[in-house]
């Protein structure tokens, strides 16, 4: 039975070397020896990850701290018991989920079988990003045992503390032979990427993004990209302003804003401008008391370059800060911040924010608010807040996104049956639920034909030499 760890050493360990080429062959041959197939070692293998989950709660917690500064309920929330809840959804689904599917079948397949057989990719390799660095990386990887893979796993670099928890644990509770964790950053990721892999899940920016795309395309390995960008909210006068800041402050300042669905900016008149402002500056004092860097329940910035790229941004939008606007280089801390009267040709306004600041971009109504947003790349995800069903209506009929959500911000990703995912710049693919099962699952059509002499006499039409009385003609 694995230790436990109580979480003393987390993040201070050196990567592990680790012979990419070597792993990625073992892992192939394990695939091709067919350990992986069985529902029953699959089932194992899931329930093992789910023990390494319940056993290492407070290292898992630990470890988000010293990445993050991430606070004990957003860690269960948003990593430790999301991942508990989806093992626990893919067992629950194990055998319904992998078994045949049997489809319609026409008139000329009445004696026949049809069946789609749920069929490994093979070898899967899952890159995860560091802003939520476990759950992005073991959602994926789960989801990738169900199906019946072997998985190469390579945590984020910048999340060291994760990245070592995760190197530590997995060979302690998975099949070493299948399951294997190349630690490392941008050159480590590339000896990878020159390896043949069945398919490739990556999470993280769209510049990377496109190098995984294009190492993908040397040996047609589908990809699954889950990429960011700016994610809009449109804001108009008929909601709840009070219900309306809180949702979208608390799925901006979440995790100090670096989520890749994070709200990044506001669209919405002046007057909502105002009154957003004013409901924004109660909530957050409510939420963070006077000094939000003395509050136990925000996070604090990755590390140095993020926070210099931030600080950057603050510098430049000075005039603009309506609420916040302070830093702390040495405790990588950034104040919740909200800005006014933010222009499209602003410093922040160029990439995802990625950080505790909030733009408003005034506009005068929504039909400007689409235009303002089809100019720009695809996002991750639309939010937009109003009572009028006509305008939430026409954010969906005329934009295009990931996904949408209306009157709130982030929940949507915990809706098992939404699949998640992005369109364009945002990524392509998605998971979730079933989708994650599928992602990693080739759906093998098979037809079934026996031998019998009705069947061949029916069909034996088909063999030359061809008369006319076969056609419908
Ligand atoms: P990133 O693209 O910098 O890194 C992601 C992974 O790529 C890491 O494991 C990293 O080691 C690897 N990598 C870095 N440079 C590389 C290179 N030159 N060649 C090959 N691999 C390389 O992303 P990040 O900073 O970890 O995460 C932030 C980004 O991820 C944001 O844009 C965010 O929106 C996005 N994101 C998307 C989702 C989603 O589900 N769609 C979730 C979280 C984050």
């Amino acid at each position: 039975k694995p230790a436990n760890m109580n979480g003393d050493g987390i993040g201070n360990q050196k990567p592990k070397a680790v012979d990419v080429a070597e792993a990625v062959q073992k892992a192939r041959d394990t695939f091709n020896r067919g350990v992986t197939r069985p529902i029953e070692w699959r089932r194992q293998q899931l329930k093992n990850l789910l023990r390494m989950y319940e056993e290492n709660k407070s290292a898992m917690i630990e470890a988000l701290r010293k990445d993050l500064r991430r606070s004990k309920m957003e860690a269960v929330l948003l990593e430790v018991d999301y991942l508990i809840n989806d093992i626990k959804s893919l067992l629950h689904h194990l055998d319904e989920w992998s078994k045949p599917e049997k489809p319609e079948k026409g008139f000329v397949n009445m004696l026949d079988e049809v069946v789609i057989y749920n069929d490994p990719y093979g070898v899967v390799l899952v890159i995860g990003a560091w802003n939520y660095p476990l759950q992005l990386l073991l959602l994926p990887v789960s989801g990738a045992i169900a199906a019946g893979n072997t998985v190469i796993m390579k945590p984020s670099e910048l999340s060291v503390a994760c990245a070592n928890f995760v190197a530590e644990m997995v060979p302690k509770y998975l099949d070493n032979d299948a399951f294997i964790v190349v630690e490392g950053g941008p050159k480590e990721t590339t000896e990878l990427l020159q390896q043949k892999f069945d398919y490739i899940f990556f999470t993280g920016g769209t510049s990377i993004g496109k190098i995984i795309y294009e190492a993908a395309t040397k040996n047609l390995t589908p990809v699954t990209l889950e990429l960011g960008g700016k994610s809009p909210v449109y804001i108009d006068n008929t909601g709840d302003i009070m219900i309306t800041a809180k949702r979208v402050l608390w799925g901006k300042f979440i995790n100090s804003g670096q989520t890749c669905i994070a709200p990044d900016y506001i669209l919405c008149t002046k007057e909502v401008q105002d009154k957003f402002v004013e409901a924004a500056k109660k909530i957050l004092r409510e939420w963070y008391g006077s000094d939000a860097q003395k509050s136990a329940d925000f996070c604090r910035i990755i590390n140095n370059r993020h926070f210099s790229r931030l600080q950057a941004i603050v510098d430049a939008s000075k005039d603009k800060i309506a609420i916040g606007g302070s830093y702390d280089a040495n405790d990588k801390f950034i104040e919740p911040t909200v800005l006014t009267n933010v222009t499209a040709s602003d410093k922040i306004m160029q990439d995802e924010i990625f950080g505790p600041l909030l733009p408003i971009v005034t506009i005068e109504n929504a039909y400007e608010a689409i235009k303002f947003i089809n100019e720009r790349e695809k996002p991750l995800v639309l939010y937009v807040f109003s009572k009028n069903s006509k305008v939430v209506s026409s954010f969906v009929d005329n934009t295009s996104s990931g996904g949408m959500c209306i009157n709130d911000t982030m929940m949507h990703m915990g809706v098992e049956t939404l699949p998640f995912g992005g369109v364009g710049a945002s990524g392509m693919g998605s998971y979730h639920g079933k989708k994650t099962f599928d992602t990693f699952t080739h759906k093998k059509s098979c037809l079934i034909k026996n031998f019998s002499p009705i069947g061949e006499k029916l069909a034996s039409g088909r063999y030359p030499p061809y008369t006319d009385a076969n056609l419908n003609m």
